[in-house]
Formats: structure tokens, sequence, C-alpha cells
């Protein structure tokens, strides 16, 4: 059975970020997978409807796992609470995966929605600390098993050991 991924479309060129860039060209391995069909590409804030450009946002000290469940906020660096955005974004893409069959899914780190490795801390100071975007969260809490996009040898590996 070929495992299909749920891809964030800034992976794959795609200008969705919330200051309008890509995160970075499309790599061998994901020409290779698109030619499969394996991917299914997906950006869940632009699904939830946010503008391109956004203002940049934040989880406010805490994680995805905690706006998921109505413990904590994601607010942009104007002030704005934008956590029901979020959230929407989380389920429609656990709901595009499902849909779709992903099996696991290759996210942008450090974003509000898509991060898995690494978020921002909510102080808008550039400051870093382990833990799990809305999405990225929702995702691997049913069973969709998420790698950044600085873990694609870890996904080819888990492919290959599945699909061996
Ligand atoms: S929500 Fe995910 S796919 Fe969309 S721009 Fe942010 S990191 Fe990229």
């Amino acid at each position: 059975m070929i495992n299909r991924i749920l891809i964030s479309a800034c992976l794959m060129g795609f200008k969705v970020r919330y200051n309008g860039s890509e995160k970075a060209p499309m790599m061998a391995h994901l020409l290779r997978w698109q030619k499969e069909q394996r991917l299914v590409i997906h950006c869940p804030e632009l699904a939830a409807g946010l503008p391109i450009p956004r203002s940049p946002a934040e989880i406010f000290f805490a994680d995805g796992k905690d706006v998921m469940r109505e413990r904590a906020r994601i607010i942009e660096n104007t002030g704005n609470d934008v956590t029901e955005h979020y959230q929407l974004a989380a389920w429609l893409a656990l709901r595009t995966a499902q849909e779709s069959g992903c099996t696991a899914a290759l996210l942008t780190d450090g974003s509000p929605t898509c991060g898995s490795q690494f978020i921002y801390d909510g102080s808008f100071s550039g400051q870093r600390k382990p833990g799990m975007g809305v999405a990225a969260s929702l995702l691997n809490e049913h069973g969709i098993a998420v790698f950044s996009d600085t873990q694609l040898a870890e996904l080819i590996t888990w492919i290959e050991e599945r699909e061996s």
C-alpha cells in the first residue's frame, strides 16, 4: 500500500506564508513523490480563510495541544486573537488528511499551525521552544505520523520500512 503524505503547501513552492513567501524549493524526493501521487498539498491557514499576507501569529506561552483544548490562545503581533481561525485550520488539515488517506504529514517547522519540532513562544521576540502547532498536534493525536521539513530523511526511512 502506498503511504500518502499531507504536505505543507509552502514546502512545495506555493507563496502562502504569512509574509507571502514559500518555504523552500521542491527537492528531488518531493518531485518523485508528487509523480507517484503520494502528496496532498495543503495550507491549513489558507483553507481556514486567512489572507496572504497576514500578520504573524504565535501561540501565547503554550502549545498547539493546549490551543485545541481551549487552554491557550493564538495571538497576532497586533494583539488580535485569532485562535478560532487556527483551530479551524487544524480541523481542516485533519479532515483533508483523513479524506485523502494520508498516513504521514511533512510540515513546515516553527509555524503555530504546522510546527512539529519547535514553535515560537508567544513573545514575538524570535524565541523558539519545543512543541507542536495546532494542526501538527491534532494530526499526531489522530495517528498520522508528523515529520518536520528538517526530517525528510526520517520520513524516507519511515516510508521504506512500511513499504518494503
Ligand atoms: S499554515 Fe503551514 S502550509 Fe500554510 S503557510 Fe503556514 S506553514 Fe505553510
